[in-house]
């Protein structure tokens, strides 16, 4: 695969400068594998960032959520309350341990989890005396959830809360960093993520025992003797000391990608403010997304779709993508239970994501502005 120099990309990675720097300093120490200085480093300063105290670098941010349900203990017999509204990697874990996943709809102010729904489905869990192990709370495209709300009904009915952050490194409630309010939080630093390591994750605590057992099965789950002696499935889903250090050089310019990707949103709003059809993903007071993708809906009953936008862009070498399809409405998972009223069909039905790269030139956005603006054109 080439890389053509006038396609606008989605969401390309964004190097820092440092990256190589540490990439460097592993191989002049010849640590070339799943453990290392880059690696320790890494998940300090991620710690530190996000104010977890513990952290666990792992080899993507599906794993390490397959980990966090795993160390909670959830299995077979166990339900999983999870946001519908989301990327497939939210969910699949849930199946992977044998848990029954519950999809619980969005609400519109930010598109996440709808605490109404929520309220609704843990009651009727309780009517029938078995309650959910965890919910998957996402913040969708770096959006926060009504973290408020949430988290009293999680608390008051004895539910762990774990944080699907993977979009959302940096965004805050109540300047409060995402990934740090439930017992786990997770990331991605997948390669179109707000900063990457080619690929990986890591997952969050402020339980040092849960992030301890993580690692361990991240590591094949070996018992503390000094032969090769098993008792528990373990797993590889370590993050390697090179890409770490790619990590490293990333997170020293993540302050920086925030105000990259909120200008960038910024910038749209501007440039298609005579829009009235086009309403951008609302970001409610005391709420900071880092806008990893400036997406909007089409008003209801315009006369353009997504899709013929979605077209348009592409035959001027522009990438942009609908919304995630929420998982009721996937073949995978339509047959769980789900509470909702369609908040999140509608908004898939009518949404669209911009390319929303760091390095996006205004000359750049004005050309998206301008196929886009072309389409309302009647
Ligand atoms: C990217 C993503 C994940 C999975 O992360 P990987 O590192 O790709 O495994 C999970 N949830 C959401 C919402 C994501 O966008």
């Amino acid at each position: 695969m080439s890389v053509n120099q006038d396609f606008i990309y989605l969401s390309p990675p964004h190097m820092g400068g440092r990256e190589q720097h540490y990439i460097q300093e592993a191989f002049d120490q010849n640590w070339i594998t799943t453990a290392g200085a880059n690696v320790d480093s890494f998940e300090k300063e991620l710690s530190s960032y996000v104010g977890m105290p513990h952290a666990a670098a792992l080899s993507s941010g599906t794993a390490a959520l397959h980990l966090a349900l795993l160390a909670l203990g959830i299995g077979h017999g166990d339900e999983v309350f999870c946001s519908s509204f989301t990327f497939v990697a939210s969910t699949n874990p849930i199946r992977y341990v044998g848990a029954t996943p519950v999809l619980i709809d969005s609400e519109p102010s930010t598109w996440n989890l709808c605490p109404k729904e929520l309220e609704q489905a843990l009651h009727s869990r309780q009517q029938k005396g078995k309650l959910p192990k965890a919910l998957i709370l996402v913040h969708l495209y770096g959006m926060p959830s009504r973290m408020q709300e949430i988290l009293d009904l999680c608390q008051h009915h004895g539910v762990p809360v774990i944080e699907d952050a993977a979009e959302a490194l940096g965004s805050t409630y109540n300047g409060q960093q995402m990934g740090s309010f439930g017992v786990a939080g997770f990331y991605s630093f997948n390669g179109n993520k707000i900063i990457t390591t080619s690929g990986g994750g890591a997952l969050v605590s402020k339980d040092q025992a849960l992030v301890e057992k993580a690692k361990w099965l991240a590591t094949q789950a070996k018992e503390p003797t000094p032969h090769y002696h098993h008792t528990t499935i373990g797993y590889n889903y370590r993050l390697s000391n090179i890409c770490a250090g790619i990590g490293r050089g990333q997170l020293g310019v993540l302050e920086d990608r925030v105000q990259q990707k909120r200008q960038v949103f910024n910038q749209y709003q501007t440039l298609l403010q005579d829009i009235a059809e086009i309403q951008w993903q609302p970001e409610p007071e005391g709420f900071v997304s880092n806008r990893w993708l400036s997406c909007f809906t089409v008003k209801k009953g315009s006369f353009i779709t997504p899709e013929k936008i979605r077209l348009a862009l592409l035959a001027e070498q522009i990438e942009s993508r609908p919304l995630w399809q929420p998982m009721h409405q996937q073949p995978l998972y339509e047959s769980c239970d789900y509470f909702g009223e369609n908040v999140s069909n509608d908004l898939f039905a009518r949404g669209l994501c911009l390319p929303s790269g760091t390095q996006l030139t205004i000359q750049q956005q004005e050309r998206v502005a301008e196929v886009i603006k072309k389409c309302f054109r009647k």
